[in-house]
């Protein structure tokens, strides 16, 4: 079986809010389903070595803020690339914390949920946390932005701990032109019309917000 026939399946863009050590934190995820409608139980899929994990074992508590089509690429970036062991993701995005200590987004997001883990099913790389939906949005506002519309329009990747994950290498060339590679989180630019050269001193990676020094040629 050729492993590239899984890209043919659909997901979500989503920020998951947990109750962290000193702070409240969030990471991105793009696997989150609903499994039944009464009781409200939904199941999300994270990497064992993700903060959020950590978190979501000791509590069992997480929310999950659905993003819409105009969530900008440094907002997944802040959120997904970077780590809730090292920095406070949520400083320059706007949220609010629930008196159970986890957050939600208040900008770019159709509508949230609030969960309790009632159960989970372990894989070698990760957890599929199953939760009850206990509270939430009264209704959703804008388009929730799918998968395929973050890698199309907003032309963002896969961290490495996703179950999308794709190295760079594995990534298939949709362009002609010079490639250059983001060293953190595995964006690529190209663009025949206006090579990586001749782009401003201050460029930063749409989607991680490193600056032009971040990046490495593509051979
Ligand atoms: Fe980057």
């Amino acid at each position: 079986m050729n492993s590239a026939i899984f890209r043919s399946l659909s997901y979500g863009v989503y920020a998951v809010g947990v109750k962290g050590e000193e702070n409240p934190s969030a990471c991105i995820v793009n696997t989150v389903f609903q499994i039944t409608s009464s009781p409200k139980m939904i199941a999300v899929s994270m990497h064992h070595n993700n903060y959020s994990h950590e978190c979501i074992l000791k509590h069992g508590i997480f929310t999950v803020s659905i993003l819409s089509e105009d969530t900008p690429g440094t907002v997944i970036g802040a959120l997904g690339f970077t780590s809730g062991r090292d920095t406070y993701k949520l400083g320059n995005i706007r949220h609010k914390v629930l008196q159970e200590g986890v957050p939600v987004l208040k900008e770019n997001c159709c509508c949230w949920f609030l969960c309790k883990v009632v159960d989970r099913v372990e894989t070698p790389t990760h957890t599929v946390f199953i939760a009850e939906a206990v509270a939430g949005s009264d209704k959703s506002r804008g388009m929730p932005m799918t998968y395929e519309y973050y890698q199309r329009v907003v032309k963002g990747t896969s961290p490495r701990n996703a179950p999308t994950y794709e190295s760079p290498e594995e990534v298939r060339d949709l362009h002609d032109g010079e490639r250059f590679v983001c060293n953190i989180c595995g964006y690529i630019y190209r663009d025949p019309d206006c090579p990586f050269e001749d782009l401003p001193e201050d460029w930063v990676c749409p989607i991680c917000g490193m600056p032009k020094s971040a990046f490495r040629r593509k051979s």
